[in-house]
């Protein structure tokens, strides 16, 4: 199996094993980014070594997996996302504001903002140059901005001022992706959804349990091979797991709870 350099942890903090020294594809994979990833230069997504490096990866018995889910159940039964919401109207928005941002980045701006606006009625009453000054501390918080009034003036005209329910009507607001509507979906309607954020994708790759050169990809496996009576919390547990374990630059390997699953060659237990 290829070894992972230093140098390409270092660059990218994407630390899959399928990323090969000389590789150039990178997955396109930021915090919360919705926009698509730009072409690889070679198709369909990755290099022949890319390639060959996620297939020498073993891949995990269902056994495995469902060790792995059952240790992350015991340890956390209830998972709970961490960007703060009062209704899936708030929940959607914060989610668009946390794109290329941390949650506690965005919690700090939505407190105050959710008090006045929780609705996208209220949301349009201060308008578009006030909720700039509420999510002044957000990273490309102009765009956002726009983009939070432009849905909320769609989910009126369009969705009887609600958050719609399917992933197609969830995508198609300013400024919503397809991890925007799997969380959405996910957190506000119980759907099985696996929303796949920097961390997510992170650990998938890294531990061999859903490999993948995009996050679609990673998506489409996780559901594929995580049992459905895992299926409510398993994007929250990959998520805290990749946040407070499965760090990208200093994995804590030794407090890990899954590291004798782990496939990672670099792993350090
Ligand atoms: S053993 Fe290390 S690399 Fe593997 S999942 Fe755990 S923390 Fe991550």
């Amino acid at each position: 199996m290829a070894k992972i350099t230093r140098r390409s942890l270092t660059k990218s903090k994407l630390t899959a094993p399928r990323r090969v020294k000389k590789s150039r594809n990178r997955p396109a994979v930021s915090q919360g980014r919705e926009k698509p990833a730009k072409k690889p230069a070679t198709k369909p997504g990755h290099s022949r070594a890319t390639r060959k490096s996620i297939k020498a990866i073993k891949a995990w018995t269902p056994a495995e997996v469902r060790e792995a889910f059952s240790r992350f159940r015991k340890a956390n039964p209830e998972p709970k996302g961490e960007l703060e919401h009062l209704n899936p109207y708030t929940l959607l928005v914060a989610v668009v504001l946390s794109a290329q941002a941390t949650d506690a980045g965005v919690n700090k701006a939505t407190r105050a903002l959710f008090e006045v606006a929780d609705t996208p009625q209220k949301m349009l009453e201060p308008g578009e140059e006030k909720l700039r000054d509420y999510i002044r501390t957000i990273g490309l918080y102009r765009n956002k901005a726009k983009n939070v009034i432009a849905l909320s003036k769609k989910l009126i005209a369009e969705f009887g001022g609600e958050v719609p329910r399917t992933r197609a009507e969830i995508e198609s607001l300013p400024g919503a992706g397809r991890k925007t509507a799997n969380v959405v979906l996910n957190m506000a309607y119980g759907e099985h959804t696996m929303a796949v954020d920097t961390h997510v994708f992170r650990v998938a790759n890294r531990t061999g349990l859903a490999p993948g050169n995009t996050p679609l990809e990673v998506e489409l496996e996780l559901e594929r091979v995580v049992p459905a009576e895992f299926k409510p919390h398993a994007h929250h547990w990959l998520i805290l797991h990749g946040r407070y374990t499965c760090l990208a630059r200093k994995p804590r390997c030794e407090v890990c709870l899954i590291n004798d699953l782990c496939r990672w060659p670099e792993k350090t237990v």
